[in-house]
């Protein structure tokens, strides 16, 4: 208790001396978090300070350890780093697929080589990755996917991978460095046929298309591979096993979108107090909802960490999340009445309101859908037969 006491100490006191007043700023829309990457231009002096002080100290991913560029904290210092930073309202330093779904996978399944390669620069937010699960007629049914990898050979390369097909829905593909992908390998077995690469995105052969969305914005896209060839290492785990290790990353991936559910932490009801009696209760009972979801994430959190939760709970916690971040954002709008359909006035901070209530559509689509999610606990966790 002493050492979490002292460790608290100094690290509220680095805190102060070393997080920027403009991190301790709101997120006012996604242009405010730091992605990181090769192609990363900082928004502000002060964000690529905050990046660089964390990073040296390992806090971007405060539990991995320290051999792999993270802070090596224990659960209890990491949870102290956390309501310290919240206490300040700092920003978080770095947004990364690569910290919330790659780096645990790979930890997990990666060889000791590809560990010590790509951890440390995914901590120090010098790779942006993105996502290649989805396909054109693979979504809910993922191991449907197509996209086909051949071994071959040729003098340059020795022996590589030719990956041809494609991807949907590849959020920032055409923004990031590299690419986590599942291909199909062998087609004797469905789930048994994947594989999981890793590869460049500026390798010859691989090809975006961004795809606009209603709330105005272009986060994702159509990725193409036309004769795409990877080296023979960068598969993760055994060939023909890439269903288990894409597996093990939609669990952490569905923990993250889950947190959508936390909404900032602030109550709905302090923030606007709406005449209608009927959606003051609303907003009341929402309020509720959202105290009772957060105290079950701290639980799940801490049993996800300490590696106790059921494999199926991160579909429970998704699911939950998700359809409360809807819910909030429904009550947002609907307590802004016509107001809140402001779209781009300096009032309306850009538009804020009904642009997260539009993204806020998608938390039930990506990482998997709601059914898919009920689907899972059914079967998984409340033991009812499958349909
Ligand atoms: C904001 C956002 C970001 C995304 N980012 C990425 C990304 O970076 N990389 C990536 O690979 N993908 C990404 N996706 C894609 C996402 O994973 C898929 O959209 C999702 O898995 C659903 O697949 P689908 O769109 O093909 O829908 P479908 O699978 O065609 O589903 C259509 C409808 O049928 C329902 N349905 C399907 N099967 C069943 C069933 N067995 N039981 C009950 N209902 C069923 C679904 O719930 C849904 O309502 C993203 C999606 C969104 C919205």
């Amino acid at each position: 208790m002493a050492d979490l006491d002292s460790f608290r100490t100094g690290t509220r006191a680095w805190l102060e001396a070393n997080c920027p007043a403009e991190m301790r700023e709101p997120i006012r829309s996604e242009a405010d978090l730091c992605w990181g990457g090769r192609n990363w231009t900082f928004q502000s002096d002060a964000q690529r300070q905050w990046l660089e002080a964390m990073a040296e100290r390992g806090w971007t991913i405060p539990d991995w350890p320290k051999d792999y560029g993270g802070g090596g904290l224990s659960p209890e210092e990491a949870g102290v780093l956390k309501s310290e930073m919240q206490r300040i309202g700092a920003r978080p330093p770095l947004t990364s697929f690569g910290i919330s779904m790659l780096g645990p996978a790979l930890l997990k399944f990666g060889t000791e080589e590809q560990k010590r390669h790509y951890l440390p620069q995914i901590a120090r937010g010098e790779i942006r990755w993105c996502q290649g699960y989805s396909e054109p007629g693979a979504g809910s049914d993922l191991a449907g996917l197509q996209t086909k990898a051949e071994a071959d050979f040729d003098e340059a390369l020795g022996e590589y991978w030719l990956v041809n097909g494609q991807k949907v829905w590849t959020s920032y593909a055409d923004k990031a460095d590299w690419i986590f992908c599942l291909v199909r390998t062998s087609t004797e077995s469905k789930q048994g046929g994947i594989s999981f690469l890793l590869f460049d995105m500026q390798t010859p052969g691989v090809s975006t298309k961004p795809i606009l969305l209603i709330s105005g914005s272009s986060p994702f896209c159509e990725t193409f591979f036309d004769d795409v060839k990877v080296p023979k290492g960068q598969i993760v785990g055994e060939v023909n096993k890439g269903w288990d290790v894409a597996k093990y990353l939609l669990g952490h991936e569905r923990e993250m979108i889950s947190g959508m559910g936390l909404g900032g932490g602030g109550s709905l009801g302090a923030a606007m107090k709406p005449k209608d009696p009927m959606l003051r209760a609303e907003i009341a009972a929402f309020d509720v909802d959202a105290l009772a979801f957060a105290a079950m994430s701290e639980r799940f959190a801490a049993m996800w960490k300490a590696g106790e939760a059921h494999p199926a709970s991160p579909s429970m916690m998704k699911y939950a999340g998700t359809e409360l971040n809807k819910r909030r954002n429904e009550l947002v709008m609907a307590a802004g009445g016509s107001d809140a359909l402001d779209w781009d006035s300096e009032r309306s901070k850009s538009g804020k309101a009904p642009r997260d209530w539009l993204r806020s559509k998608g938390n039930s689509i990506e990482g998997g859908t709601s059914e898919i999610q009920l689907n899972i606990v059914a079967k998984h966790i409340l033991g009812l037969p499958g349909a």
